[in-house]
């Protein structure tokens, strides 16, 4: 799930400057239950533009933002949306991506909240990050627990020097990452994985942007042939 919070509404009003009609997207889904897109969070963001003489011609709550086609059919449905001085995106920056793609190229899309990290969900509410998408997972090795995102420092081969009584020198509430991996591969009976030196990470796998395409669309198998 992405984490999002929202904007300081000064910074998202000056980015309205100007504009009469906005249209809102919020998201049913991360940004939902991060209360940062849901359907509460669209009412209020839509009674401060208002005050502000901002009008709210529509919104939507897609399933996921970040899905094309969604957004997509919001515009071939609603003319409002197509009609709006510009479009605000309770969303994470994907879905704001997406709607930009979505939208003409003359209308502005802007985003209403900042993107901050891939989170596991520990409960309703409390988020942590625990992966940070490098690219080359090095779990089997650490006990599910990511050294790389985990420990502030990215030690591969830790712990530092600064680790005190099991806690981490830079981030001081929390374990120290390396003496979690430890106890936890200690119970799972493979310490030994601690004895093989890891290699620096490959961060060429990692350049960005990055691209899955799993299935070819007409247009794909397209282009190949034309080639
Ligand atoms: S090594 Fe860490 S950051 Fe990289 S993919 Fe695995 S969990 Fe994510
Ligand atoms: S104390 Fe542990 S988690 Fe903190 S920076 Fe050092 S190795 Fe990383």
């Amino acid at each position: 799930m992405i984490i999002t919070k929202k904007k300081d509404i000064k910074d998202i009003l000056a980015s309205l400057e100007g504009k009469k009609t906005v249209y809102l997207f919020g998201c049913d889904s991360c940004a939902e239950q991060c209360a940062t897109g849901g359907e509460k969070e669209i009412k209020e963001m839509t009674a401060i533009l208002e005050e502000n003489g901002i009008k709210v011609v529509g919104s939507s709550i897609p399933e996921e933002t970040c899905y094309r086609q969604l957004i997509l059919k919001d515009y071939r449905l609603k003319p409002e949306l197509k009609e709006a001085e510009a479009v605000l995106v309770l969303a994470c920056g994907a879905g704001v991506r997406t709607v930009a793609d979505a939208a003409e190229e003359t209308q502005p899309v802007l985003p209403a909240l900042d993107s901050l990290f891939l989170a596991s969900v520990e409960r309703v509410g409390r988020f942590f990050e625990g992966c940070s998408l490098c690219g080359e997972c090095v779990l089997d090795a650490t006990g599910g627990i990511c050294p790389h995102t985990e420990c502030p420092k990215g030690l591969l081969n830790g712990p530092c020097g600064g680790v005190a009584q099991g806690m981490c020198e830079v981030n001081t509430e929390c374990e120290c990452a390396w003496v979690r991996i430890y106890k936890r591969l200690e119970k799972q009976g493979r310490l030994d994985a601690l004895k093989k030196i890891a290699a620096p990470k490959d961060h060429s796998v990692g350049i960005r942007p990055r691209k899955v395409l799993l299935r070819e669309t007409p247009r794909d198998a397209e282009k190949k042939n034309k080639k």
